[in-house]
């Protein structure tokens, strides 16, 4: 294929055709970001640090236009795309702030002179990255990536290349140098010629989980270090105890931001029978009054899916699970991209909407007899990125930590990103952590450095 295009997900209408890069564009790509590399690696963690407060800057100070290229691009609701790049400039100011010490020699003693740890880059690193945070998940890796003095490559969701371009013009305006990130508009053949070059030295990838594995695969048969953010299908624990009145906003928050679209999504509502009616009635009831309309109005709460065959995709497994059983209480009318908020209930295992992601704005509601058993239900996934519980025992809650095999597990608040914390998966939600001092380290030569 030689051009893609992008199209307007809300209306159906294109927007823009894009040339696609040929083997040799690649190649050329691939040796700017080497050429680019040798000088960039020899700057100082401050002079990279002082770029991220640029980049902050020209975030906030293009926070409209980008906001408005996602809502065209992949239907999210304008106002969550401002607050997107909001987020991002927080994640840049925190590692400016934070990145020095992160990447500083680490001292420690044995019987040498000296002995430490030393934080060197590794080169350049191949970034696959999905379409639903088309700003978030490209700038929580990039933004400590380069500072630990990588180069980044690009490949971004196919049906947003609004965006790849303009971060890429973003990271030129803040004054990164020609070549330290740049994007590409490749198809999957040329992915993997790409991990088989030498001059790429990692790969992360953000995106589903047969993404993952083909991406991994590359990967490891080119021995090349990768980290995996894939889907998940998370668990909202509700025990008898909860503050409905308190907490129901942010549980229909957790499910239908992004209209459903995010890998930390709660997905299975998993609720004690001794609360279970009262949760689905409150629960249903606010859904109900979420505000469905056009992305670019700032009134609008649900946009639509970002492509028409992703609403398919759910409306099939929302049907297969109607098929074993499951039971529609609200919604599940699609028109087009746009699906209805919809929630199901009388799902169990077995059923798509409790074996696999439903990536929209679909809630399944299952009903669990005690607290134990809900716990249980909650581990039972492939996949392990977050569960969360709601509760007011926090002592109890507590003492089921080590049953959530996940990579995080939040009591009386949504699963969320935070600059601050680290963010990753076990098991199907893949491996490596994003974020915080871990994901600043990620891509990293840990060099033991000994003088005798
Ligand atoms: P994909 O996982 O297919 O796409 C994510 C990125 O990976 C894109 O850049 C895509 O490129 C690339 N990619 C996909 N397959 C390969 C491959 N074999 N080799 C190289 N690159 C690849 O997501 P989809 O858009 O198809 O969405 C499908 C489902 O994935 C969703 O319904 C959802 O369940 C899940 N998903 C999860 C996300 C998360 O954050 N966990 C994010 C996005 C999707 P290209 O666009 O060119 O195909």
């Amino acid at each position: 294929m030689e051009y893609i295009e992008s199209i307007n997900p809300y209306n159906g209408k294109p927007l823009e055709k894009y040339r696609m890069f040929s083997d040799s564009d690649i190649k050329r790509v691939l040796e700017k970001a080497e050429l680019a590399f040798e000088s960039w690696k020899t700057e100082s963690v401050e002079h990279r640090a002082g770029l991220l407060k640029k980049l902050a800057k020209t975030l906030m100070k293009n926070k409209k236009s980008y906001a408005q290229l996602m809502s065209k691009e992949m239907g999210k609701p304008i106002n969550q795309g401002i607050a997107e790049v909001e987020k991002c400039a927080w994640a840049c100011d925190f590692y400016a702030k934070n990145a020095v010490g992160f990447l500083s020699d680490d001292l420690i003693e044995t019987e040498a002179d000296e002995s430490f740890i030393s934080y060197d880059p590794l080169g350049c690193v191949l970034a696959v990255m999905p379409w639903n945070f088309p700003f978030w998940q490209v700038i929580r890796f990039a933004a400590p990536t380069l500072t630990a003095g990588n180069t980044v490559i690009l490949k971004h969701a196919s049906n947003v290349p609004g965006c790849a371009l303009a971060l890429q013009e973003l990271f030129l305006m803040a004054g990164y140098p020609e070549g330290s990130f740049q994007f590409i508009l490749a198809d999957h053949q040329q992915l993997e010629s790409i991990i088989e070059n030498s001059i790429v030295q990692g790969v992360t990838l953000t995106g589903s989980e047969k993404a993952g594995r083909a991406i991994a695969a590359q990967a490891g048969k080119n021995l090349k270090k990768c980290v995996m953010e894939l889907g998940g299908n998370n668990a909202c624990i509700v025990w008898e105890d909860a503050d409905l009145d308190k907490y129901l906003d942010t549980m229909v928050m957790a499910r239908m931001q992004n209209t459903g679209q995010s890998c930390i999504a709660a997905k299975r509502f998993i609720v004690v029978e001794a609360i279970y009616d009262e949760f689905l009635m409150k629960f249903s009831k606010r859904i109900q009054t979420l505000k469905s309309g056009d992305p670019l109005d700032k009134h609008t709460d649900i946009g639509v899916m970002a492509r028409e065959d992703l609403a398919k995709t759910l409306e099939q497994q929302v049907n297969d699970s109607l098929e074993k059983g499951a039971q529609v209480k609200i919604g599940n009318k699609r028109n087009g991209a746009y699906y209805e908020p919809t929630v199901l209930t009388a799902v169990v295992l077995g059923m798509p909407a409790f074996d696999e992601e439903l990536f929209g704005p679909v809630a399944a509601v299952i009903k669990a007899k005690d607290r134990k058993e809900a716990v249980v239900m909650a581990a039972n996934s492939k996949f392990g990125l977050g569960s969360m519980l709601f509760t007011q025992d926090i002592k109890s809650a507590r003492k089921i930590i080590g049953d959530i095999p996940d990579g995080a597990f939040f009591i009386n608040e949504m699963v969320k990103s935070d600059p601050r914390l680290p963010f990753g998966g076990t098991k199907a939600s893949g491996f490596g952590r994003e974020l915080s001092m871990e994901g600043i380290l990620e891509f990293v030569n840990k060099k033991t450095v000994y003088i005798k």
